[in-house]
């Protein structure tokens, strides 16, 4: 499946042509090899994003990997979480590609903003991810620097794989050897082969899925898996498959998730989960299955709590409000039912009513200085002389 780098080269005149239908604006990022500009289509005043690479005549190898780059853009895009191609433009030392605008930006800005991502929201972002991945493998590609700087979010936060630039086609039996990365995201059989003369080492798709590994433990966390100053300790704690899930910040990530990163951060490639695979993950399928299978039971307890809501907010002004203790001790004049209670019975007691004072308390002193109702007055003294009689 593998394709020539000779198809499809952009037009050297084309720059003129970039300039005519585009207009540069600011800056959106840097990479190693390039800067990234917004740049406005002159006829439509829509919105893309413009990579701008520059070479000079003697570093042929960057143009390839550029124009390779714009090939395989093109080979997968249309995919919802691949970003989209809309053109690519040469001439002797630029190449622009022009690509849809992902005005959220990365990933890895999003991450250091929050810190660390709910259960809910990784399971999004992460499915994402993988389906992207997925489509790439599908197509035999292999993107090679997965990370949160080259994972963009677009308009309505859905995630988009991005910079391609490192990518490659590998056809069957014919593994890569290079070593491309970004270290702390590198495989450890990439490292493995980068470090050894052995024949036969090599690596391939898997790859990507130690990187998805790397990504879901530092979305969960806030903390990268493997890490170390010195660089050559890093790799060889990724080459041991050495990390831990054991830190306080774990303490609230289930065990599903957890699961699912040591089925991703497995030294054996062969062993490791595909991206097919880790979508059919119960940490995706639970999620799923709850929709579907618990739909009904979630939808009869909403509903039930909110007709017991509607119920309990228009009675409320004819049930007492509730009581704490210590209230009905100190105040019991502040509650409704008792003030009724309390006026209710001082006017029978008194036949007119006692009036709570100027700081909304009941007056104690104004019921001692006030006489008792003449009719239960005799009635007292009738049932005392009569037992006095008897
Ligand atoms: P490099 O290969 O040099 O790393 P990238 O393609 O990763 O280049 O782009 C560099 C940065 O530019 C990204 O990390 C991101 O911040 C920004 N960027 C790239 N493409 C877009 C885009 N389509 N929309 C918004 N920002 C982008
Ligand atoms: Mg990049």
């Amino acid at each position: 499946m593998a394709f020539d780098i000779d198809d499809e080269l952009p037009d050297r005149e084309s720059a003129r042509q970039f300039y005519q239908k585009y207009d540069p604006k600011e800056v959106l990022g840097k990479g190693l090899s390039s800067v990234v500009r917004k740049c406005v289509e002159k006829g439509t005043g829509k919105e893309y994003a413009c990579k701008i690479m520059e070479f000079n005549d003697d570093n042929d190898e960057t143009r390839d990997a550029t124009l390779r780059e714009i090939q395989i853009l093109k080979l997968v895009g249309g995919h919802p979480n691949i970003i989209d191609i809309i053109a690519s433009f040469e001439t002797p030392n630029y190449v622009f590609i022009v690509m849809e605008l992902c005005p959220h930006g990365e990933l890895f800005d999003y991450l250091t903003k929050v810190v660390r991502l709910s259960e809910k929201r990784t399971r999004q972002i992460m499915s994402s991810i993988l389906a992207g991945v997925q489509h790439l493998h599908s197509y035999h590609v292999v993107h090679r620097d997965l990370k949160p700087e080259n994972i963009l979010m677009d308009s309505t936060m859905n995630v988009k794989i991005t910079d391609l630039g490192f990518a490659a086609q590998v056809t069957d039996n014919v593994s890569l050897h290079d070593l491309f990365g970004t270290p702390g995201y590198m495989a450890p059989e990439l490292l493995r082969c980068s470090q050894s003369d052995e024949e036969g080492l090599g690596y391939g798709l898997p790859v990507d899925l130690w990187a998805c590994g790397v990504i879901l433990y530092t979305l969960l966390s806030g903390l990268p898996p493997f890490w170390h100053r010195k660089q050559h300790l890093m790799f060889r704690m990724i080459m041991e498959g050495r990390y831990s899930m054991t830190g306080s910040e774990w303490d609230d990530v289930s065990e599903t998730a957890k699961d699912l990163i040591r089925h991703l951060l497995v030294i054996d490639p062969d062993e490791r989960y595909t991206a097919a695979q880790a979508l059919q993950h119960s940490f995706f399928i639970s999620e799923r299955t709850r929709r579907i299978d618990f739909m009904p039971k979630r939808t009869l307890k909403a509903h039930i709590i909110l007709v017991w809501s509607i119920y309990r907010l228009r009675t409320l002004h004819y049930r007492p409000q509730p009581i704490r203790g210590k209230d009905l001790l100190e105040n019991p004049y502040r509650f409704k039912s008792y003030r009724k209670m309390i006026d209710s019975t001082a006017f029978l007691l008194y036949g007119h009513w006692i009036k709570k004072d100027e700081h909304r308390n009941q007056n104690r002193a104004t019921l001692f200085q006030t006489t008792e109702k003449s009719v239960l007055v005799r009635h007292e003294q009738r049932s005392h002389d009569r037992q006095n009689s008897s």
